[in-house]
């Protein structure tokens, strides 16, 4: 690996377990830096087991990861070049946008918390409901907001889990375009999803993740010489 590629995710050998079920068994992944690879497999399959272990939210039992050339467990500074955004947001309900944002923009040391906060606010289309607790917000402006956040410190690599849920269709196409235009060389995306369908032509990776392993992985463009992955994702429209 080469300081060209800082945002490659790199996952050897994952294994975990809950008590004796193995969820992810010696699972390996490569999502190159400036790629956009989709996760799809069955409900159960661990998409969000392994996109939490990336996080830093759940420990695996074996494996290791790197992101660029950082050990991702082993170096707490490499949890910086995350954004994630999973099915729960967990804002401090009783705030409101601008002082949940602030709150993390101090958080991850940002210079100029008041203006990013104000700024992925305004992205997000949610300037009008700034000032509203948290608590009054619909799951679709929270999820609007969770991605603002996710987004806040400019990380290098972008985890979402099923980051359309709740959104409505306006919504659905401000994340469109905002992934399409976040992806860039010195970043990757790994994303779970059920309907994959809108992705695939932002996407430039799938990988099916089935019986705990990375059953394929293949680039998007040759999709149509995969008939197994290929019939799945039809069935999954
Ligand atoms: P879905 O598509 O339904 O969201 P998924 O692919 O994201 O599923 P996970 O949520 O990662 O799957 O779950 C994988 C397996 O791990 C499931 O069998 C689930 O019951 C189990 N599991 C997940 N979290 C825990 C936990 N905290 N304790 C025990 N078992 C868990």
């Amino acid at each position: 690996m080469t300081p060209s590629t800082p945002a490659q995710i790199e996952i050897r050998g994952l294994t975990k377990r809950y008590n004796r079920q193995t969820v992810l068994r010696d699972l390996s992944l490569t999502v190159a830096d400036g790629d956009f690879c989709v996760l799809v497999g069955a409900n159960g399959a661990g998409k969000t087991t392994l996109l939490r272990i990336l996080a830093t939210l759940v420990r695996p039992d074996a494996g290791e990861i790197t992101i660029g050339q950082e050990s991702l467990w082993q170096d707490p500074a490499t949890r910086q070049k995350l954004g994630y955004v999973g099915h729960t947001s967990l804002f401090y309900s009783d705030l409101n946008a601008m002082e949940n944002l602030r709150h993390y923009a101090r958080l991850y040391g940002l210079p100029d918390a008041e203006r990013r906060a104000a700024e992925s606010i305004q992205a997000a289309g949610l300037a009008p409901d700034q000032a509203k607790p948290i608590r009054t917000y619909s799951r679709g402006m929270q999820q609007r907001l969770a991605i603002a956040r996710a987004l806040l410190h400019d990380p290098a690599v972008l985890l979402l889990d099923e980051p359309y849920t709740g959104l409505d269709p306006d919504a659905a196409r401000w994340l469109d375009g905002l992934l399409q235009e976040w992806r860039s060389p010195g970043r990757a995306i790994l994303l779970a999803a059920h309907r994959p369908q809108r992705l695939l032509p932002l996407a430039t990776q799938v990988a099916w993740l089935k019986g705990g392993q990375i059953a394929e992985a293949i680039p998007v463009s040759e999709l149509t010489d995969h008939p197994d992955l290929h019939r799945y994702l039809l069935e999954v429209i």
